[in-house]
């Protein structure tokens, strides 16, 4: 369905297609080489995305695994690859994946970031519960927690933020368990220049060279050109997401973002008069790819409140013309696309089924992967 159909039909149209590609680090190896996977698509697979259902990644070939990047994706991705079986099988990860990780051998997780301890971009709730797995031990420098160290910066001044001095304080007091059976591992100051092929498993990472870093005086990683590396045969890249453009829809390509004034969206990114009426944006392609649910929901009531605000003085896209009723959207659609539209009362019907298969493997809701089997259930014909 075009942008323009979508223009002709309603009045106000909200884009809210997220960010659905990765960002890439641009070092040799990275796409070419087995073993290096994106965040994303492990995280789409645990969690029964149907497209990344083929990926079935290798968790056999090595016992130590490599997070690049410091956020709540890698703590997530680590927490899933340490985490005891039993406490998982009562999540709503998918069978399949659980099955898989049944048979992991990985052992150890280093949970790689370019810049210092007091710059991790994970929270603090995602840490403590990263703290308290069972038989998990955790293993950070020390000395980096003390003042004047780790790249030349005085790190008093820089914990200056309640959740950041939250998180600093859990590293200081973490207490090792007396067994464990698995280790993870904050390493810092640590940028990968290249991915390098192992000498037993052609065409599969063997390890990474890393370039050292310090910090310069706005907190930016420098280059230091010391050289370090890590032998693993599996790598997350987890430094983030991004949004894609969409042909004729305003984009700003620096942000990674559709411009727009709280929703509204610009067509002009660098004249915050040039609103484009009955056109909004929310979610992660509005505000770029940061923050909680919490936040984004926050971020979406404004948008609907600019709605609102606008249908008041009737700007919409569509006010000179007369816009048809919703059934006859809703034929449109039916006629055009014959999957589409997906209604709250389809969704519910799928969301019941999977609670149904849940109960049975005592966990919240056994997924459907795919699309075929989940038009069945909403009694649709693909
Ligand atoms: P993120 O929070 O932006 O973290 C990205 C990490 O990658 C940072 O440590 C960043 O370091 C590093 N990085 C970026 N570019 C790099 C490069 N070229 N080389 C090396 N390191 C690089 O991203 P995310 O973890 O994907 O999470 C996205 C958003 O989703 C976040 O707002 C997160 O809080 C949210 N989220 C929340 C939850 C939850 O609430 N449980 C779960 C998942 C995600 P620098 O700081 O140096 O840039």
């Amino acid at each position: 369905m075009k942008i323009d159909d979508l223009r002709k039909k309603y009045d106000y149209l909200v884009l809210a297609y997220g960010a659905a590609k990765d960002k890439l680090l641009g070092i040799p190896g990275e796409t070419s080489l087995k073993g290096v996977v994106a965040a994303k698509d492990f995280v789409g697979w645990y969690n029964g995305q149907p497209d990344q259902q083929k990926l079935q990644p290798d968790l056999q070939c090595t016992d130590t695994a490599v997070i690049i990047g410091q956020g709540n994706v890698a703590l997530d991705i680590a927490r899933v690859l340490l985490s005891p079986i039993d406490i998982l099988a009562k999540t709503d990860i998918t069978e399949n994946a659980l099955e898989n990780l049944k048979t992991s051998r990985i052992k150890k997780v280093h949970v790689v970031g370019r810049r210092g301890p007091y710059q991790v971009a994970f929270s603090a709730k995602e840490f403590r519960e990263m703290l308290s797995l069972p038989k998990v031990g955790f293993n950070i420098p020390m000395h980096l927690l003390q003042l004047n160290t780790g790249g030349n910066n005085d790190n008093s001044s820089i914990a200056t933020s309640r959740a950041r001095k939250r998180i600093i304080n859990l590293m200081k007091k973490y207490q090792k368990p007396d067994f464990i059976n698995k280790e993870w591992e904050l390493d810092f100051f640590k940028s990968p220049k290249r991915f390098i092929e192992s000498q037993s498993r052609e065409g599969r990472v063997g390890s990474i060279e890393f370039e050292c870093n310090k910090l310069d005086e706005n907190l930016k990683a420098i280059a230091t050109g010391e050289l370090s590396s890590l032998d693993t045969g599996l790598v997350f890249r987890s430094i983030g997401y991004r949004s894609v453009a969409v042909p004729g829809l305003p984009f700003d390509h620096h942000q990674g973002r559709v411009p727009n004034v709280q929703g509204r969206v610009m067509a002009d990114q660098t004249d915050s008069k040039s609103i484009i009426p009955g056109l909004y944006t929310s979610g992660w392609l509005k505000t770029g790819p940061v923050g909680v649910i919490a936040s984004t929901m926050i971020d979406a009531y404004q948008t609907a409140e600019c709605i609102l605000e606008d249908m008041e003085y009737k700007n919409s896209l569509n006010s000179d013309c007369k816009v048809p009723s919703r059934v006859e959207t809703l034929n449109w659609l039916r006629d055009n696309k014959p999957n589409l539209p997906v209604t709250f009362s389809d969704w519910k019907m799928l969301d019941d089924e999977e609670k149904k298969r849940g109960i049975k493997l005592g966990k919240p809701r056994e997924k459907y992967t795919e699309v075929e089997e989940m038009l069945k259930i909403m009694k649709r014909s693909s």
